[in-house]
């Protein structure tokens, strides 16, 4: 597939080399901006945009940032010592090391790394808020490296028009689930979970759900009757679904979501017991 014009995308982060972000060896792009707001949000500086307020311009401690001619924030890599003060200092969950990546210069990078990979996985911030982005990327793996699968690691908050434009370069996406309980969804995340649920169900129709992702956390989303309730949903569309249950840490969270529990070992693998119970998962626990 050949693309004109392929499009720059806003990106906070790459990894060359992960063995977590989907099966394999993987590249990961993570892109800037979510359209949710989640309690538990580990990479809360993914959140938003930048709006070039500068406030965090005079607290780095290696003077890698800067407010260019038209007011726009800068920052120099080579210089940045990896501090973070900049990202615990911004108000407005972002960071001003997010930078406009070219498919171009992405793949030049991926082309390098290729021959110990297995594929290339956009995260985020949520990946499917810039669906072009991701769509000339895979387009572009694609057409070069066919040997590499492209995935989407999304919160599922996305419609049907976007899955239809990633359909064609998507090998397939790992989608988070919340909870299947809508008014206790839009307590965690501060949204419905309407459109969660009908992408897991799209994608696991069209072949194209590599996993299913519980973030569970004690006393919050995690009682027996509502995971049961969850296997059953989740096994009507397809038995053998592969789900991770993930028990929620407080590493990178904003100190509101500190009060939260994380569950024990033993926890962990209860829910994993009670899920089990209703179908034949294949099941990871971590
Ligand atoms: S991480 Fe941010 S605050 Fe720390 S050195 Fe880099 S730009 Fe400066
Ligand atoms: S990263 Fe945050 S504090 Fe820094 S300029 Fe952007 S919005 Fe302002």
């Amino acid at each position: 597939m050949t693309l004109a014009t392929p499009v720059a995308g806003l990106v906070t982060d790459v990894i060359e080399f992960s063995a977590v972000d989907g099966p394999g060896n993987r590249f990961v792009v993570f892109t800037q901006g979510c359209n949710f707001n989640c309690v538990a949000c580990h990479n809360p500086y993914t959140i938003n945009p930048c709006i070039d307020c500068g406030l965090c311009v005079d607290t780095c401690p290696s003077g890698a940032l800067g407010l260019d001619a038209s007011g726009h924030i800068t920052w120099d890599a080579a210089t940045c010592s990896g501090s973070d003060v900049c990202i615990a200092t911004c108000p407005y969950d972002s960071t001003p090391k997010a930078r406009a990546m070219a498919v171009d210069a992405l793949l030049g990078r991926i082309r390098r790394a290729a021959p110990f990979l297995s594929g290339v996985t956009v995260s985020g911030g949520e990946a499917t808020q810039q669906a072009g982005f991701v769509r000339d990327l895979f387009a572009a793996v694609k057409a070069e490296l066919p040997g590499l699968t492209c995935f989407v690691d999304s919160n599922g908050a996305a419609p049907v028009s976007t899955w239809d434009l990633l359909d064609p370069v998507m090998d397939a996406a790992m989608i988070d689930l919340k909870c299947l309980d809508d008014g206790i969804h839009r307590r965690l995340v501060q949204a419905s979970n309407a459109e969660v649920l009908e992408s897991i169900r799209l994608l696991a129709g069209r072949g194209k759900l590599h996993e299913v992702r519980l973030l569970l956390m004690p006393g919050q989303n995690d009682s027996d009757d509502l995971l049961a309730r969850t296997g059953a949903w989740l096994a009507s569309m397809d038995p053998r679904m592969r789900v991770k249950v993930i028990g929620f840490r407080h590493h990178g969270v904003r100190p509101s979501a500190v009060p939260l529990l994380e569950p024990s070992a033993e926890q962990r693998e209860h829910y994993a017991d009670v899920l089990r119970r209703e179908s034949d998962f294949e099941l990871v626990v971590v």
